[in-house]
């Protein structure tokens, strides 16, 4: 139906009546498109307003998962003025539609960061290079991500107040957790969770032949218990996804205070380094460039480091606390020797390529996906598919403590469009790329994606490729409830 539409070349030749009817079908679409990106959800961009010289009382870096909470919070107090500083824009139009979260990874809303040609890993990518994907927008990451919401593993909670730092442990935390949890209340195990936080979250039914298989081979296997703890089990995750739209932790958190008087948000404003005072070592405030003006803005209280996982120790070497080698090699005054960078920790990922049967998946017409989403929020657009299922297995011995985190995706039959996307954002060589367009021009492909989080088997990781020369031959044929097994069992095998 589609290919048919996009070919005519019938010339529009509507009368008064229908071509009204015409008109407002296509201004409702519209309409709908715009009110996805509303940055009225958001407090206003003030990064005009700020001079060289303003002094706040607390300065937040980042407005990811982190900075926007702590940045509410901070706002939450009246007395403090707080200054939120984000190097990205609004988020558009489609980091708000779940299904297709995917295709903004080589978008300017991303820092577009890769790595170095390994010789170990990222052997299937271009060059041997993987990207290293972070948000750079309003919401961070949590305005590109997965949108899937687990809370933190209790053992690793409880291992850092054994580390001395307390008030971190599982039990003490739980009451922040309900405090920022929204969770919706018709599903189950609701009464575990909050239910008046700001976070909205719920959980998406997905209802495929390929959902039950995973759910109910795993079910078979053992694994399907899901406990916090570990946390372990097969389960559908809640998503921080309402009414079909994303809802990144920006509009959740900041969008909560967005009138108040005692918070500045500034966008498209990039921080250079955090100003500390070299006698006391104590943060002052902060270098920032917004377009081309260089300002320093200072805090009475306390600059917050929420940048992420690689711009935070960045801006802080650039700071001059840092390893004294590195910073001295590259011009910066060192006014703290300290191994600032060195302790990044990455799971190890392995995707599986696995043709699936026609009956795993409904077929769709894509049109009428289009016009369901945008008319109603509803249909395919509105939710990640089988991605909400967590697998935590733990592979190496029985305790609950998970060592691998399985997700999944599904790449349906000819869709070329969304294989282009998946192989570009991720970088995959041509040789990849053209092995997986075989199997998605004629099959469903079911990508299994295997995190692991132990790491003895990481290094152990490489004798994985072999199983996917095994798996690839079970494939074929077998019923997908059998390849689901095979994939589990034989990760148990090499571990
Ligand atoms: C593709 C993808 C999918 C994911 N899926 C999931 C998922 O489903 N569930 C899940 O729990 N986790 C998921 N994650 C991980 C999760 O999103 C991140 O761990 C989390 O969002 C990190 O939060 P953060 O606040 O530490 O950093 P970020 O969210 O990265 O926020 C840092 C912010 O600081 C800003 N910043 C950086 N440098 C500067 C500077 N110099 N000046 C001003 N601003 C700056 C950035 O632009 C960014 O907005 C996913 C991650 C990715 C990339």
């Amino acid at each position: 139906m589609l290919e048919q539409i996009q070919s005519s070349t019938c010339l529009s030749n509507l009368d008064s009546h229908s071509g009204n009817l015409f008109l407002l079908l296509l201004n409702t679409l519209l309409a709908s498109q715009c009110t996805l990106k509303n940055p009225d959800l958001y407090p206003p961009d003030n990064s005009a307003k700020l001079e060289d010289g303003d002094h706040f009382d607390f300065i937040v870096v980042g407005t990811g998962s982190s900075g926007s909470v702590v940045g509410s919070r901070l706002t939450e107090e009246k007395k403090w003025k707080v200054l939120v500083v984000e190097a990205g824009d609004y988020p558009s139009v489609t980091t708000e539609i779940p299904a297709i979260f995917f295709s903004v990874q080589q978008t300017d809303q991303v820092w577009k960061y890769s790595t170095k040609p390994a010789e170990k890993s990222c052997l299937g990518y271009k060059n041997s290079i993987c990207h290293c994907t972070r948000g750079k927008l309003l919401g961070g990451c949590s305005s590109i991500n997965g949108m899937m919401y687990q809370r933190g593993s209790k053992r690793d909670h409880d291992s850092w107040y054994h580390e001395g730092n307390e008030g971190w442990d599982y039990t003490s935390l739980t009451e922040f957790y309900e405090k920022s949890e929204n969770v919706e209340t018709d599903v189950e195990h609701v009464h575990e969770y909050g239910q008046k936080g700001l976070l909205h979250l719920t959980r998406y039914k997905f209802n495929e032949t390929m959902r039950d298989v995973i759910l109910q081979s795993a079910e078979e296997l053992g694994y399907n218990l899901f406990e916090q703890e570990g946390p372990s089990g097969f389960f559908e995750s809640f998503q921080a996804i309402k009414d079909g739209v994303r809802i990144n932790s920006a509009k959740a958190f900041l969008g909560a205070v967005k009138e108040s008087s005692e918070l500045t948000l500034a966008l498209n404003a990039h921080v250079e380094k955090v100003i500390i005072d070299k006698t006391s070592k104590e943060a002052r405030g902060i270098k920032l460039r917004i377009g081309k003006r260089v300002m320093n803005i200072y805090s009475d209280k306390e600059v917050i480091l929420s940048a992420g996982v690689i711009n935070s120790p960045q801006i802080l070497m650039l700071s001059g606390i840092g390893p004294k080698n590195h910073l001295q090699k590259v011009g910066i005054d060192v006014i703290q020797n300290l191994a600032v960078g060195a302790h990044l920790k990455d799971h190890v990922v392995m995707w599986v390529f696995s043709k699936v049967s026609d009956e795993a998946l409904k077929s769709t017409d894509m049109l009428d996906e289009i016009y369901e989403y945008f008319a109603h929020r509803k249909g395919m657009l509105s939710h990640t598919g089988v991605l909400n299922i967590q697998g935590y297995t733990n592979v190496n011995d029985n305790s609950t403590n998970p060592d691998i985190l399985f997700l999944y995706s599904i790449i349906p039959k000819n869709s070329t469009t969304a294989l282009d996307i998946f192989t570009d954002n991720i970088n995959l060589n041509s040789f990849s790329s053209e092995k997986l367009r075989e199997y998605v021009v004629n099959n469903h492909v079911l990508v299994t994606l295997s995190y692991c989080y132990n790491q003895s088997l990481q290094e152990k990781f490489c004798l994985r490729i072999k199983m996917l020369q095994v798996i690839q031959r079970f494939n074929q044929d077998i019923l997908l409830m059998k390849m689901m097994k095979i994939w589990i069992l034989l990760l148990k095998e090499f571990a």
